[in-house]
């Protein structure tokens, strides 16, 4: 059951850039599709920790790519032309790790305790 879980969130986070970029980006579609489905890299920080992964742990607040701050400046992204396709990216990855982390632990977002 986990593993199904956790096959359909990485696959959403192919999916859903696809019908963003369908919706308001048909233009430029290959382009603003690779960019933004090239913001999975931002998981990269899941290395820095031991597991890689862990199905019970909630990725946002907990990773430091995936904190309050990096949220924020993805968040900002978006305002710029030029960076606006990987901000938009970055939240829509962002906001499908939160919706995990609701489903799996309960919450949107980790804050650090103590
Ligand atoms: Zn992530």
């Amino acid at each position: 059951m986990l593993q199904f879980f956790y096959i359909t969130h990485i696959a959403l986070h192919f999916i859903v850039p696809g019908f963003v970029v369908a919706l308001f980006f048909r233009k430029k579609w290959l382009v603003a599709y690779l960019l933004m489905a090239s913001t999975i890299l931002i998981d990269i920080d899941h290395l820095l920790v031991d597991p890689i992964y862990d199905p019970e742990r909630c990725s946002m607040g907990f990773h430091p790519l995936h904190g309050i701050w990096p949220v924020l400046l993805y968040g900002l992204l978006c305002f710029n032309t030029k960076t606006r396709l990987i901000g938009i990216g970055l939240v829509i990855h962002m906001v499908l790790d939160s919706i995990d982390c609701q489903l799996t632990n309960g919450i949107w977002f980790q804050f650090p305790s103590g």
